[in-house]
Parts: structure tokens; sequence; C-alpha cells
């Protein structure tokens, strides 16, 4: 189990899965071969899978606990979820809960659920299948929620898309009065600032953490694999807005230079979070050369 410390917080990763499973030439339409080639001694294989040909990629959850509150960022792609598209998700019933217990923690104690974005693969475990019924896993949390982005997927969302997610994974706690929605800045406790990082989706937001002079940085979807570092520019084929998704990802990038932030995204491979430098109008991690 992967846990970063910043003073007396601890940041422990939560696993749902770990696999070999985008066609890079797919999920980022300009992934060039040539261009990738002398990256591979670092890129493969914890991030790119040399005998499929694909990229790996982490599904997990942060957990994050403080003196004050226990917080999980994003929450995987939960209990028998539709993704026919994508056997590897589709319809699973990963140990995800057993791996949150493994950590010490029952669904019972989480204080908070943030969340990046409402994509599926980031809300599964907001609530669980019991009884033919999705109900809250965390009966006791505050699910907080970008208002800009539970707007738009009110207005966009029928009932199949995004793999149900509006409808089983958000419409549930909102149900159960277990939702709060925020914009701008805005605060979780004393040390985790929520904060507005739009262009993978209108309303995706980064979370900020800040504790006896330890930085780090949740970035969601902002970057799927780490060969973004070295092509900042490039795209998932899923960010809705490409100019402002590319904008964002710089801003991230330079923000954990500027503060000395250690980046946490939530579909990196191993080591799953990295420290960031500039490297001539791009970026290395401290896992490349
Ligand atoms: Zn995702």
């Amino acid at each position: 189990m992967t846990t970063f410390h910043f003073g007396d917080i601890s940041v422990t990763r939560i696993e749902e899965s770990l696999h070999p499973v985008f066609d890079p030439f797919k999920f980022l339409p300009d992934y060039d071969p040539d261009l990738v080639a002398p990256h591979m001694d670092w890129f493969a294989p914890n991030h790119f899978d040399p005998q499929s040909g694909r990229l790996v990629v982490s599904m997990h959850s942060w957990l994050v606990r403080t003196a004050q509150h226990t917080i999980l960022i994003d929450t995987c792609v939960g209990d028998h979820t539709h993704m026919p598209g994508l056997p590897a998700y589709h319809m699973q019933q990963f140990p995800y809960l057993e791996n949150l217990a493994a950590a010490g923690v029952q669904p019972e104690e989480i204080d908070y659920v943030l969340c990046t974005h409402l994509h599926s693969d980031h809300v599964g475990w907001h609530t669980r299948l019991v009884d033919g019924r999705h109900v809250p896993t965390f009966p006791n949390a505050r699910y907080v929620i970008s208002k800009t982005e539970f707007d738009n997927a009110a207005a966009s969302e029928n009932a199949e898309d995004n793999n149900g997610a509006f409808l089983n994974r958000i419409m549930p706690v909102v149900d159960a009065g277990l939702s709060e929605l925020v914009s701008g800045d805005h605060g979780i406790g004393d040390h985790l600032t929520i904060t507005p990082a739009p262009g993978h989706t209108p309303g995706h937001v980064a979370m900020r953490l800040s504790n006896a002079g330890e930085n780090g940085l949740f970035i969601g979807d902002a970057m799927h694999s780490a060969i973004q570092g070295a092509f900042p520019d490039w795209n998932s084929a899923f960010c809705q807005d490409p100019d402002q998704a590319r904008a964002t990802r710089r801003g991230l990038l330079e923000h954990c230079c500027e503060h000395n932030a250690l980046l946490l995204p939530q579909h990196f491979g191993i080591p799953y979070a990295t420290r960031v430098r500039a490297k001539g109008d791009a970026f290395a991690f401290d896992f490349m050369p």
C-alpha cells in the first residue's frame, strides 16, 4: 500500500485495479510512437505495456487522513457497473472496500467524499448495490461536488449516458441529503482546498493540500498518462474543451514546480505520484531522466 506524508497528514492510495487497458492511439489522439520511443526506458513497463501495446491504467482513490477528517478523493469504477465497451471494468466486483479496510478505514468513518469530476470511473463507489438498489456507500460523509459539474451533468445526461453514473451514483447521494454543491475555491478543513481546473470536463476541479511546509496537488483527469508530462499538449480523447484542458494541465504542472508539490493523479501507474520539474517547454517527473 502506497502512502505519502505531508507533516502529520497521510495520503494513501486505495487500489481498485491496475492493468494495461487503453489503446494509446485511441486514448491520446496525438500519440506518436516515434516521439515516445526515446522515453521508453522510463515509460515501460510501469506506464506502458510493450506486450499488449496498451497504456497502463491505475484506478484508485486517495485516502487523506488529517487530525480533523478522513477524506476520500474520487471513488473509481464501482461494483456491477455496466461498461460493455471496457471488459476490464464491466460488471466487476473489485475488492475496493476490502482494500479500504486494509488501510484501517470502514465506510462509516469517511467524513468527506470529494470528486474531481463526474465521469463514471470517478464516482463508482459513491454508492453500492444493495438488494438491487444503489445506496450511499459512505453514510456519514458529505459528498462534495462541483456545482458546474453537477449542473452540466444534470442538463446533459440521460439515464444511459456516462455508464448510468448520474442516475446510479450521484442522485442517490443527493436524494439522501448527503451532497454539497460548491463553486470557486472551497476549503475542506484547514489543509485542503478545492479549486476549479476545467477542460477535461466543464466543472472539473483539483485539490491543493498544504501542511507543515509540504504540498500536494490532486489533479483528477487533467492528466491520464505520465507521457503527458513530456507532451503536455496531448489531450485525451475525452477532454471536452481541448484548449482549456491544455491550459489547465500546464497550469497545474507549473503549480507543482513552483510549490514543490507532489502531483497526485488518478490514473498513473507505479509510483502513482511524482514531483515535477520544468524541462524546456515541457515537464519531467522524478522517475524520468
Ligand atoms: Zn478517469
